[in-house]
C-alpha cells in the first residue's frame, strides 16, 4: 500500500509462511563485506548468505558482467543456444577437471541431478535392476529441502509430517570408514557426501577418511559425489573441500558461490561416463543455464582466481582458527573449521549470542542450536577480520 508504507518485518510476519527465524534486522544495501538497514547502521556479514557470498556482496566485475548482459539478452530456455553458456562450461570444466557440465539454478535441484545420475549409471553402467540402486549418506547430511532430499535427512525436525519419503537410501555415520564399507552392496550407485558437513554445524571429518571412502568407492564401483555447495570456491581454503586430501570426487555439486552472491546457478560437473546417461527430454529446467546466470558464473570464476580466494580463505581462517582457539571462555565447547569455514560450539544455546553480536554490528546466524557459524566474505580483509574477532572475543569472555 503505497499511502501507509509499513515496516517491513510487519509485512513479512503477516503474510509471510514461518519457515524461518530471521534475526531481526532489514538490509538494504550491501558492498564487500558490509550490509546496511534502514537507519544507516553498517553491519560487518559474517554469515554471507550460507557462503554463497564469497565474492562479497555486489562485486564490481560480477554487477559489471550481469549488467552488460542484461541489456543483451536474459532468458532462451534450452530450446535454444545462447554463448554464455558455452563459456560457462568450459571454465567450469576447466576448473573441476571435468569433461561435463549439468547447469540447474539451486543446490537442492544439482543434488537431485546428481541423484538421477547416479540411479541411472547404475543401471545402464553398472547393471543394477531399475528401481534397486541404492545411495549412500552421511548421519548429520544436509543437502537441501526438496522430498528426495528430505527422504534421508537425519534431523527430524526436517522430516516430521513430510512422508512418504523417496526410499533407496542408507545412511551411515559421518566419518566411519568401517561403517561406509559395511553399507556397500551390489545395488550400491554412489557414496553422497559434504565433505565438511556445513548445517550439521561445520563438522570436519577424520584426515584420512575421504581419501579411504574414494579408495572403497573406487573398488566397488561406486559414484563419489560431493556436495561443495557450500564448500566449494575456496570457503575451506582450498578450491574445493576435498582438496585438502587431494581427492577427486567422481562428481562434484555445486551452486551458491557459484553465482558470485548475485545471481542463483548450481551444476553438476563428472566425466560422460556419468553425465552422459542423460538424452534429450531425460532432465532439465526452464532457468538452467540462463544467460544472466552463465555470465554471472562465469565472472565470479574469474575473479576467484584473480583475487586467489582460496589462498586468502586459507591465511586469514589459519589466523581466526588460531585466534579462537586460544579464547578463554567457559561458554566456548570447541572450535573448528577450515578455512573462513569456522563453527564455534557453544555450552549452551547460540542464538542470544548472535542477537548480541548483531548489536555490536556482527552478523552471524546459529546453526543446530548450539554453533555459532562464522563465514565471512573471502574477499575480507585482516583489519576487517580484527574488528569482529575483537567484537566475537567480547561476546563470548
Ligand atoms: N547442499 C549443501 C551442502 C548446502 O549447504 C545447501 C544449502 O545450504 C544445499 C545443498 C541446498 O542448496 P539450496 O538452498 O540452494 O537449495
Amino acid at each position: 500500500n503505497l499511502q501507509s508504507p509499513r515496516d517491513p518485518i510487519e509485512q513479512i510476519e503477516c503474510y509471510g509462511a514461518r519457515n524461518y527465524n530471521p534475526l531481526p534486522v532489514v538490509l538494504i544495501r550491501g558492498q564487500g563485506v558490509w550490509v546496511e538497514d534502514a537507519e544507516g547502521k553498517q553491519y560487518l556479514d559474517m554469515l554471507s548468505s550460507y557462503s554463497a557470498l564469497n565474492h562479497g556482496h555486489r562485486h564490481p566485475k560480477i554487477m559489471a558482467a550481469l549488467q552488460e548482459q542484461a541489456n543483451r539478452i536474459t532468458l532462451t530456455s534450452r530450446a535454444f543456444h545462447n554463448a554464455p553458456l558455452g563459456l560457462f562450461y568450459e571454465k567450469l570444466a576447466e576448473l573441476t577437471g571435468k569433461t561435463m557440465i549439468l547447469p540447474m539454478n539451486t543446490g537442492a535441484e544439482a543434488v537431485e541431478t546428481a541423484i538421477k545420475a547416479a540411479r541411472r549409471w547404475a543401471c545402464d553402467k553398472k547393471g543394477v535392476p531399475d528401481g534397486n540402486a541404492e545411495i549412500i549418506v552421511c548421519e548429520g547430511n544436509f543437502h537441501g529441502r526438496t522430498l528426495t532430499v528430505t527422504s534421508f535427512s537425519t534431523s527430524p525436525e526436517y522430516k516430521r509430517g513430510f512422508g512418504p519419503f523417496t526410499p533407496g537410501f542408507r545412511v551411515v555415520p559421518f566419518g566411519d570408514i568401517q561403517a561406509l564399507e559395511q553399507a556397500i552392496t551390489p545395488n550400491t550407485a554412489a557414496f553422497l557426501i559434504e565433505p565438511i558437513q556445513g548445517e550439521a554445524g561445520i563438522r570436519v571429518p577424520p584426515m584420512g577418511f575421504l581419501t579411504e571412502a574414494a579408495e572403497l568407492c573406487k573398488r566397488h564401483q561406486v559414484l563419489l559425489m560431493a556436495d561443495e555447495i557450500q564448500t566449494g570456491f575456496g570457503r575451506t581454503g582450498k578450491p574445493f573441500a576435498c582438496d585438502h586430501e587431494q581427492v577427486v570426487p567422481d562428481v562434484y555439486i555445486l551452486g551458491k558461490a557459484l553465482g558470485g552472491g548475485v545471481y542463483p546457478i548450481s551444476a553438476v560437473a563428472a566425466d560422460r561416463e556419468v553425465l552422459g546417461v542423460f538424452e534429450p527430454g531425460s532432465h532439465g529446467s526452464t532457468f538452467g543455464g540462463n544467460p544472466l546466470a552463465c555470465t554471472c558464473a562465469v565472472a565470479a570464476m574469474e575473479v576467484f582466481w584473480e583475487e586467489a580466494l582460496s589462498e586468502r580463505s586459507r591465511v586469514l581462517g589459519d589466523y581466526a582458527l588460531g585466534r579462537l582457539r586460544t579464547l578463554n571462555s567457559p561458554i566456548v565447547k570447541e572450535v573448528r573449521g577450515r578455512g573462513l569455514f569456522i563453527g564455534i560450539e557453544l555450552t549452551e544455546p547460540a542464538r542470544p549470542y548472535c542477537e548480541r553480536l548483531m548489536t555490536l554490528g556482527l552478523l552471524c546466524k546459529e546453526t543446530h542450536e548450539t554453533t555459532i557459524r562464522l563465514a565471512p566474505p573471502l574477499t575480507i580483509a585482516r583489519r576487517e577480520l580484527d574488528w569482529a574477532l575483537e567484537r566475537i572475543e567480547q561476546v563470548l569472555v
